[in-house]
């Protein structure tokens, strides 16, 4: 019954993962982060005006959606419900973290947020809670993401960010995190440091959590209503981890359901051509936490490749970590072309064009129907939508056989 326990533990251990492993400077804002959040946690107005602007700005409740044709594909009567993040401003369930951290530095009179990004993805749900409450803000990018995904570049420019190219390492997420914890040991009393998954230091990994799990309790909530009972199954793809812990949460304690997280396979598993690191990951510390993650045999990161630039990083978050050890949650990967297929599948089938990310999870349903029972209930964490990947896909299905797009 071990992770049933509550975790993390005070200082942020989720067994043994998790804490701070971060400069002197850093640990002060740290405290007082944790401080505003334990407050703000217990605070019946911080908790309604969250859950206002969750409701009235981000379009929350999101529709937990019964897939009939997708279903109907994969057979065996499993049945198939999507949880719509998707349908979010800005496109995918980053805003509901956002928002949380947003309202959190409001509290700390902290005027500047500072972010890493990836895809963009976080860096555009930054930079939008930035104008909505009149903050500074400034984003740390990889040039090579920059080049990847210029359109939310400038998206991000006209919500009024700064967006700074990083050309250090990889010029890849992993250096965006560095160069923005870097930043942050200089500016630290006026700034807020808005990470976007459930990764980093203590306290990011529980209040991250905590701003996704809004996914989980309302699918929970409407999946009973409808099916009156519990699902078989959650499925979800982990980049860092922050949707499918959302979903997973609050079904922690419901042992029967089982909890299934998707990574990316990549081109193969071998070193350096996938970013499947809870699958081939070791533990060691990134980027303020004690985790599993891809190194080789002296310690150095490994680089990683993906198809979806959410789910490219070498890390993830500890409670994953732990949830693998634990075995509360299993973790599969799914290769690019697999993701591919994904995204097919679900268009075609549903009218639904899916982010890359969460076609990873799309795609390991073929892999997940045929060894559950008969008419078993499945949720999917449908994290975003797939206009941003529309050339991506373009480029790379029209290279292949399979462009009947
Ligand atoms: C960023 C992103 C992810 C990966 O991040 P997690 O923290 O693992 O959820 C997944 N899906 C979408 C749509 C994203 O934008």
């Amino acid at each position: 019954m071990a992770s049933s326990r509550t975790v993390p533990d005070r200082i942020g251990y989720f067994g043994p993962f998790g804490g701070q492993f971060v400069p002197e400077t850093v640990m002060a804002a740290l405290a007082q982060l944790d401080d505003a959040y334990r407050r703000a946690r217990r605070d019946a107005r911080f908790q309604a005006e969250l859950r206002q602007l969750l409701q009235s700005y981000a379009g929350r409740p999101t529709p937990l959606y019964f897939a009939t044709r997708l279903s109907q594909a994969l057979g065996r009567g499993v049945r198939i419900y999507l949880k719509r993040e998707d349908l979010l401003h800005t496109g995918a369930h980053k805003i509901n973290n956002a928002l949380g951290q947003a309202l959190l530095a409001v509290r700390m009179k902290k005027r500047r947020l500072i972010a890493e990004t990836g895809a963009g993805q976080h860096g555009v749900a930054t930079a939008t809670v930035a104008a909505l409450f009149g903050l500074e803000c400034e984003v740390f990018m990889g040039q090579e993401d920059m080049r990847r995904q210029a359109l939310n570049v400038f998206r991000m420019r006209l919500l009024g960010a700064r967006v700074v190219p990083v050309t250090s390492g990889t010029k890849t997420l992993k250096d965006a995190c560095s160069e923005a914890i870097r930043n942050w040991v200089t500016t630290v009393r006026t700034t807020h440091y808005c990470i976007g998954s459930v990764v980093g230091p203590h306290p990011y990994p529980l209040l991250v959590r905590d701003f996704q799990s809004v996914i989980g309790r309302e699918a929970r909530r409407q999946l009973l209503a409808r099916e009156g009972r519990l699902p078989d199954a959650l499925v979800a793809c982990v980049g860092g981890g922050s949707n499918a812990i959302g979903l997973f949460h609050p079904f922690r304690n419901d042992r029967r359901v089982q909890c299934i997280g998707v990574e990316a396979g990549g081109t193969s598993l071998a070193p350096g051509h996938h970013a499947a690191t809870l699958l081939k990951g070791r533990p060691g510390v990134l980027h303020g936490a004690y985790s599993q993650l891809l190194q080789d045999r002296e310690g150095q990161i490994l680089s990683t490749a993906s198809i979806s630039a959410g789910l490219d990083y070498p890390g993830v978050g500890p409670e994953h970590a732990y949830y693998q050890l634990t075995r509360r949650a299993r973790y599969a990967a799914v290769s690019d072309a697999q993701a591919l297929r994904g995204v097919q599948l679900l268009t075609r089938t549903e009218g639904i064009l899916p982010a890359l990310e969460p076609a990873h999870a799309v795609a390991y349903l073929e892999r997940l129907v045929p060894r559950l029972r008969r008419r078993a209930v499945v949720i999917l964490g449908l994290s975003g939508r797939g206009d941003k990947d529309v050339q991506t896909i373009a480029d790379r299905l029209n290279g292949t056989a399979a462009h009947r797009v």
